[in-house]
């Protein structure tokens, strides 16, 4: 059975519109209040042909998987204009399925403030102490190590050298400088508290290090990340040539560091979507219950490597496997709950940004969740479905990450569904998705995949043509029927005696 939705427009306006509007930036701006979950009035930004079918489907996979992984997309970056252009993809698409917007005040979006560092020259760092009044220079006396927080304008730090671990302040302080003569375990909590974690400003540590003198240098700027990740350093210097000695003598008492850098503000999205469920007539309770299904609609963007060896080369690195696929599915698996029996659980669909960053945006949520995340009886990732594994069986075969780690697995075949265990336990694949933020948290969460190791993985070569649609509809129903397994409880997955193990 097919539902059709009014408001459909032909799949090559899709064509048609994003090149276009990768081109027009500002006409591109995420315009928040046309995800709202009603229908749009016009087709701008909202792109493909916006059916809706019960039905799993080879076309409806490849639509998707075409849409977010087209060289218009320039390879979903974190923060990037591609990006963002999938976030309203899918954002429309769900409402279209008829899921509730699930960000809070009626957005489908859940912001994640970003940041790039960018540097205009070579940092400088004053030292003072008695009778001593210098500048030194990146490159040639110290050197940045750290890939957290620089600070915009020039800012002054107290010295303190640090000859033991209980000299490390008990509290945190911004505008404290440590030079570590010891171990600098305690000093990275430290500074994190005083950089990040309270957000009173910076902290440093010093690190006396016997490296030569080099020369002066401007560090690289680095990509759009995340504003705080805890456990960050703020400022982590690395003294190079006699420095290293005055620092740990004492001599100097007070730097001024002038990182000549500024820092521009960036953001990206969780797109995210919920279906509230229907209960049961034993158990009305069990709709408050969520199952959490997400895919990363991310990848890595451009490979500036590839661009500097060969100006022509093709240097998108489009992600259809990896991950367009993934959310192929559970756009697919989302659009079929919605439009078959109301589950009896809820269901929230998450397409994350910056997994390839590690784990950006699912940990974004699971700090910052947008429904009761006590109420998540598991989180069922969805990666790499675009190719069958060879090693499982080959075509239509789904393989579960961790699959020794909990019941999910071993339940799931009870009820009769085909989910083969990861057989290369040697590939780490359970820690290298996002169900590892959900899994910290407690939350059984693991990741339903087909990958068998392809060649095409992270290379430019990743494109929509190279996956089979055939092999995915198989594959992506059964992924559909252990989502209903787990909607419909009242059956919950557990970990195992000791585990998650992360
Ligand atoms: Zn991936």
């Amino acid at each position: 059975m097919t539902a059709r939705i009014a408001w459909s427009y032909p799949r090559d306006m899709l064509r048609l519109l994003c090149p276009l509007l990768l081109l027009a930036p500002a006409a591109f701006a995420l315009q928040d209040t046309a995800l709202q979950g009603t229908a749009p009035q016009d087709a701008e930004g909202f792109p493909g042909d916006l059916t809706v079918s019960a039905e799993v489907g080879a076309d409806e996979l490849r639509g998707h998987v075409q849409a977010l992984a087209s060289d218009a997309m320039q390879g979903r970056a974190m923060g990037s204009e591609g990006s963002h252009a999938t976030a309203r993809y899918l954002a429309a698409r769900l409402a279209a399925a008829g899921f509730e917007p699930g960000a809070g005040e009626g957005s489908f979006l859940q912001r994640i403030p970003l940041q790039r560092v960018t540097y205009s020259g070579v940092p400088e760092l004053q030292v003072k102490g008695k009778g001593l009044d210098e500048v030194l220079y990146n490159g040639e006396s110290f050197t940045f190590t750290s890939r957290g927080a620089v600070p915009g304008e020039p800012r002054s730090f107290k010295v303190q050298v640090v000859r033991e671990e209980s000299d490390v302040p008990a509290e945190a302080s911004a505008g404290l400088a440590l030079v570590m003569t010891t171990s600098a375990m305690k000093s990275r909590r430290w500074l994190s508290d005083a950089g990040h974690g309270r957000g009173e400003g910076f902290g440093m540590i010093v690190l006396p290090r016997k490296a030569k003198a080099r020369e002066r240098s401007t560090p690289q700027g680095s990509s759009l990340g995340p504003v705080s990740s805890s456990g960050a350093a703020a400022v982590q210097l690395s003294l190079r040539g006699e420095w290293s000695e005055r620092f740990s003598s004492g001599e100097v008492e007070e730097i001024t560091l002038d990182a000549k850098a500024s820092v521009e503000e960036g953001e990206d999205f969780n797109v995210v979507g919920f279906l509230k469920g229907a209960g049961s007539e034993d158990s009305p309770e069990l709709a408050d219950e969520i199952v959490v299904l997400s895919a990363h609609r991310d990848h890595i963007g451009v490979s500036s490597r590839i661009q500097r060896g060969d100006p022509e080369a093709d240097a998108i690195m489009n992600g259809a496997d990896d991950d367009a696929s993934g959310c192929a599915a559970v756009m697919e698996v989302a659009e079929a709950l919605a439009a078959g029996d109301r589950p009896v659980r809820s269901v929230v669909a998450i397409f994350d940004t910056g997994e390839e960053r590690g784990f950006v945006g699912s940990s974004y949520w699971v700090a910052h969740p947008t429904h009761s995340i006590d109420q998540v009886v598991c989180a069922l990732n969805f990666e790499m479905l675009g190719r069958p594994d060879p090693l499982v069986g080959g075509p239509g075969n789904v393989w579960l990450t961790g699959d020794d780690r909990s019941d999910l697995g071993p339940e799931l075949r009870k009820r009769g569904l085909a989910i083969k265990a990861d057989l290369r336990p040697a590939m780490s694949f359970f820690t290298r998705s996002d169900n590892v933020p959900f899994a910290k948290a407690g939350i059984v969460a693991q990741t339903l995949s087909t990958y068998g190791e392809h060649a095409d993985y992270h290379q430019p070569s990743d494109e929509w043509e190279t996956l089979d649609y055939e092999h995915m509809q198989t594959a992506v129903r059964v992924c559909l029927d252990v989502a209903r397994a787990l909607a419909d409880g009242p059956w919950r997955p557990t970990w195992n005696e000791g585990e998650p193990r992360l």
